[in-house]
């Protein structure tokens, strides 16, 4: 969501003159788009400002301007501590309010200013026409969370969820297609909670939305992201065997394998809803991938639950999975217990559960060689000559192809696994084609 915002906040700057650029030594403005959701995230912002503040010193020194800001939800969360540690800083803007970036860069002559209000305006009614460069693009459809869970801070930080209507979507993923787009991922905290409002006023649902998606002229793939496990709706399932547009991959966090874990993260489902959900998943769309989100070490955890969690995993088999140590994160319930996980248990646990879901991706990849598939070319690849693109169930391949096949999808054989992506042959019939 961060790259979406990033990308929205560049087309909004764009339409007053700004162009981005790749070096922050010719930048007049630098924005740093931040993260919460982990103490680390945090903290790397307050490292990187240190930084832009020599950066800053140095410009004035040879009477240049430079503008600091910082969006996002580190800027929503600790907008006064930022301005208090980072003198340098000129505007703090949070994740709802980026739309009025042009008018706080005005402002911010002389004077240092804050927004990190939830605005009544919707943000995305005030956004310029979508312009995007790329083959593959995030088009956020749902923002924000209700669900609390225990450890998490985006229900504070992106506030109550909300839906867009879907004329709203339709549009800007046609701009999308319009200027060259082929994948569009539809994105939300909770994406698959999506209810926004028809044409007809009624609400839709997340399955309804891709239908929609899936008819414009262009568009050859849809992916979504991220879903809880209980809003996995039966005509969500469905969709993964009626959409042909709608990619075999699913991320779906489940976060523990143990009952006890997840319902002191209010998490609100058990170990075995999930490995249902994932049967009847499957039953819909047998060749579906699955990657998911771990947190290691929550408050409370013993080595029963985390055995629960390396349990789970093994049953269900992910093609690939984010894992994370629990950060305490200030304002969330969890953040309160007295029983946290020793630093050192957190380590040894995420060690092992990230040895056996690499285990799994390996195998996955391994099984994919010898297979024939269709990859969207997305970009130039490592090599000369290469280009880069996905599979369906979002594997990375490399093919010796031409630049000019960018943005086409191509039939290719996978001949080989490498250590982080795999190498494959066009087939020869499209080659010759
Ligand atoms: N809405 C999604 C998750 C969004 S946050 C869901 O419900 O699954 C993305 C991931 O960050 C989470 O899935 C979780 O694994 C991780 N995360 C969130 N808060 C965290 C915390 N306090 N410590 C460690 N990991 C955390
Ligand atoms: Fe955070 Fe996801 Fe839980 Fe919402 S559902 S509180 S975003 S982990």
């Amino acid at each position: 969501m961060n790259a979406y915002d990033a990308a929205r906040m560049a087309d909004v700057l764009g339409q007053q003159g700004y162009a981005a650029t790749d070096s922050v030594e010719d930048a007049d403005v630098v924005i740093l788009n931040t993260c919460h959701i982990r103490e680390k995230a945090a903290e790397k912002v307050y490292s990187e400002l240190g930084r832009l503040r020599v950066l800053k010193g140095e410009r004035r020194a040879e009477g240049r301007d430079t503008r600091i800001v910082v969006a996002g939800c580190v800027a929503q969360a600790e907008g006064a501590e930022i301005l208090a540690r980072a003198p340098a800083v000129d505007v703090v803007v949070g994740p709802q309010s980026y739309h009025r970036l042009p008018e706080l860069l005005e402002q911010s002559r002389g004077k240092r200013v804050v927004d990190t209000e939830f605005p009544v305006e919707d943000k995305f009614d005030r956004l310029p026409v979508r312009r995007n460069k790329g083959v593959s693009a995030f088009l956020t459809v749902q923002e924000g969370c209700d669900k609390f869970c225990a450890f998490c801070v985006v229900p504070y930080t992106r506030g109550a969820e909300v839906s867009r209507s879907v004329p709203a979507v339709l549009a800007e993923a046609r701009a999308l297609a319009e200027g060259g787009v082929r994948e569009i991922t539809l994105i939300g905290q909770n994406v698959n909670a999506y209810h926004g409002a028809g044409a007809d006023g009624e609400p839709a649902t997340l399955a309804d939305l891709m239908r929609a998606v899936a008819g414009i002229p262009g568009i050859a793939r849809i992916r979504y992201t991220t879903s809880h496990p209980n809003d996995m709706g039966e005509d969500l399932i469905r969709a993964h065997a009626e959409i042909p547009a709608l990619m075999p991959y699913l991320h779906l966090p489940v976060q523990s394998g143990s009952d006890r874990v997840l319902d002191a993260m209010n998490r609100r489902h058990t170990g075995d809803a999930y490995r249902r959900l994932i049967d009847r998943i499957r039953a819909s769309r047998p060749d579906i991938a699955l990657s998911s989100d771990f947190i290691v070490g929550f408050p409370g955890e013993t080595d029963a639950d985390f055995a629960d969690t390396m349990r789970l995993v093994a049953d269900i088999g992910f093609e690939s999975a984010f894992s994370f140590k629990y950060s305490p994160r200030p304002g969330t319930p969890a953040a309160e217990r007295a029983d946290a996980v020793p630093e050192s248990v957190k380590s040894e646990r995420l060690a092992a559960l990230q040895a056996l879901l690499d285990r799994q991706r390996h195998a996955y990849q391994n099984a994919a060689v010898g297979r024939t598939t269709e990859i969207l070319v997305e970009k130039p690849g490592r090599h000369p000559g290469q280009v880069a693109g996905k599979t369906p169930h979002m594997l990375a391949v490399q093919v010796d192809a031409p630049a000019a096949s960018i943005g086409t999808i191509l039939p290719v054989r996978i001949v080989e696994a490498g250590a982080n992506s795999l190498f494959g042959e066009i087939l020869a019939e499209a080659a010759a084609a």
